[in-house]
């Protein structure tokens, strides 16, 4: 993932962070020529991944689009699950789809179990798949929907601490925080088109 950016970090002199392309040879808040650091330069890491690499994850991207074109914090956000293949899981209105490749490119993944667990997480989903309960007829926007069925995953899952009653509680507790990272790197990133230094 981290291959993608091109954003560094590091602070100098203070508590506040630098952002750049290229480590500036004077600090631009202090002004004195930089030789050491409070927090050496590291690569910001890039929020966006292609599912395909992202093996047993809950994946999510905006409904439309993507993260990195007009997202609003507001916009409508669906939501799937990678096997240990990086094969995506989703349901919408046709129903269980497995593996829409080319929607998956710039989505936003999270993983929550460890390697030992990967066997149980394809099978959950295996069952899932014949379960007639996720036909396109029994799909509703609001009530029966992508989000229904990852919860459903993760609860028949039972992995520790991983349990989410509804939309709601996910999108506070899981997914909510990603996205205002991935919102914070798009900010930085778009501060240094238009200048070579971003002081947060
Ligand atoms: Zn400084």
């Amino acid at each position: 993932m981290a291959s993608d950016s091109n954003i560094l970090c590091f602070r100098h002199c203070c508590a506040n962070s630098i952002f750049c392309k290229s480590v500036p040879e004077i600090c631009p808040i202090c002004q004195l020529c930089i030789v050491d650091y409070k927090i050496e330069p590291f690569l910001v890491p890039y929020p966006y991944t292609n599912a395909i690499h992202e093996e047993n994850c809950v994946v999510i991207r905006p409904s439309q689009g993507n993260f990195l074109n007009d997202y609003h914090i507001i916009n409508d956000l669906h939501i799937g699950i990678t096997n240990s293949q990086g094969i995506v899981f989703e349901y919408d209105k046709q129903g269980l789809i497995i593996n829409d490749y080319s929607k998956w490119t710039k989505c936003i993944a999270i993983s929550l179990i460890p390697p030992s667990w990967g066997n149980h997480w394809n099978e959950t989903l295996k069952i899932m798949l014949k379960d007639p309960k996720w036909r396109s007829d029994n799909y509703d926007e609001s009530l029966m929907n992508c989000f229904n069925f990852v919860i459903e995953f993760l609860n028949n899952l039972k992995y520790i601490n991983v349990c989410y009653v509804n939309k709601e509680t996910i999108c506070e507790k899981l997914i909510l925080p990603k996205i205002k990272d991935a919102l914070k790197y798009n900010s930085v990133s778009m501060k240094l088109k238009t200048s070579d230094i971003f002081i947060s």
